[in-house]
């Protein structure tokens, strides 16, 4: 874990919490869970000197059952989940003048950005949590109920392409929502390489294995998360069903894809036209949101209704956890690798995730009802960027 790609004298590590998961899972005292993100899934066979791009979702749950993890479950269910609810949300505040445009925040650096240098937009956020955190409150929630393990003697870990994330669950109460830590640890697609070599686990020849139920079924709309434009393809996808009560026929919206900085589009939704922005890299992101404020503080029309945006190139697979030294070539493979996870699925939209239906139905009620508002919210507020 050391940064010496940035740190010249190597003075700067990253943090490692290897150790204290290897101990929780030694230990053995209690249930550990374990979930991987999307864009994990076709960059980890990288530091095992597979090609960029190559899809080991199955080989990934296969090691992580034999590294000794109890239960192991995908972000990707919970990126579905996140549909539901933010796609709700925007459709709500869309349908009745709620504040827009809606900002995603599924990007901790993003939205620890916004908290500091933007706070004014802190409304157009969209309350709906991160999947990672989604997946840590139902995991100590519904998942303990349905498995009658007590919460208290679970522990969450989440694979992340991403360092931010390390702080995302602990940055505010709402990562309380269970009672516990919703989740414990959170590693990157680095340290994950390093304990499968840790435990001399031969990664490239491992056979598939499925992960496990009620948290794991995913659609193709909750893979592509690990991209710059997924979150607002996935959305889109589901938005659409949710205003019309009728599935796209097309579900693949070309003009949200690809690594151009900022990507705009005007979206009809039989007849009603929504105005979307796709931004990644900070740079891009504050360039949109100035556009915003300038329109907005001169009471013009809005130049967009809804905005995605991630912190890193690429979106999640330019992560700053991901295996070193990505280039755009192998940020085109990663993509590549993600998108055709998503044409292989049966199922395209989050809405039709028979996982996610049976939540609603067993668990939550309805998208933004109590209960989902309880779980799978969260605050925003203005913070200091300087504190003595
Ligand atoms: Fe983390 Fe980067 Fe993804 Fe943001 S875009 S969630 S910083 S990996």
């Amino acid at each position: 874990g050391q940064c010496s790609a940035h740190c010249p004298v190597g003075a700067i590590y990253e943090k490692d919490d290897t150790k204290a998961v290897w101990n929780e899972i030694k230990e053995n005292k209690k249930h550990v869970m374990v979930q991987i993100a999307p864009a994990v899934r076709v960059a980890l066979g990288e530091a095992f000197g597979m090609e960029p791009g190559a899809i080991v979702t199955g080989k990934i749950y296969t090691a992580l059952r034999r590294l000794g993890f109890d239960a192991v479950f995908d972000t990707n269910w919970a990126a579905d989940l996140t549909i539901l609810e933010e796609g709700s949300e925007f459709v709500k505040r869309f349908t009745t003048g709620g504040t827009l445009p809606l900002i995603t925040s599924c990007c901790p650096s993003w939205t620890d950005y916004m908290e500091k240098f933007a706070p004014d937009f802190t409304e157009n956020f969209s309350s709906a949590k991160s999947p990672q955190c989604m997946l840590g409150t139902m995991a100590k929630t519904y998942y303990a109920e349905k498995s009658g393990i007590d919460a208290a003697d679970m522990i969450m870990v989440s694979v992340m392409p991403c360092t931010s994330k390390k702080y995302e669950i602990t940055r505010s109460d709402e990562m309380f929502a269970s009672g516990h830590q919703d989740i414990d640890y959170s590693i990157t697609t680095r340290e994950l390489a390093r304990m499968i070599k840790q435990a001399g686990i031969d990664f490239v020849n491992l056979p598939d294995s499925d992960c496990d139920s009620l948290l794991g079924e995913y659609t193709g709309a909750g893979t592509i998360f690990g991209v710059t434009g997924g979150v607002m393809e996935a959305a889109l996808r589901s938005a659409y069903y949710l205003i019309t009560k009728e599935d796209l026929e097309q579900v693949e919206f070309q003009a949200v894809r690809g690594m151009e900085g900022v990507k705009s589009a005007e979206i009809d939704i039989k007849g009603t036209k929504v105005r979307i922005a796709v931004a990644h890299q900070m740079g891009n992101c504050q360039a949109v949101i100035d556009q915003v404020r300038e329109a907005r503080d001169k009471g013009e029309e809005l130049p967009y209704h809804f905005i995605e945006v991630m912190a890193c190139r690429g979106g999640c697979i330019g992560g700053g956890g991901q295996p070193h030294g990505a280039t755009d070539e192998i940020r085109a493979q990663r993509t590549k690798g993600i998108y055709t996870d998503d044409e292989k699925s049966v199922l395209r939209c989050s809405h039709h995730n028979p996982e996610i239906i049976r939540v609603y139905e067993d668990y939550l009620g309805e998208p933004l009802g109590h209960k989902a508002h309880e779980l799978l919210h969260t605050t925003y507020k203005k913070r200091p960027i300087y504190q003595k």
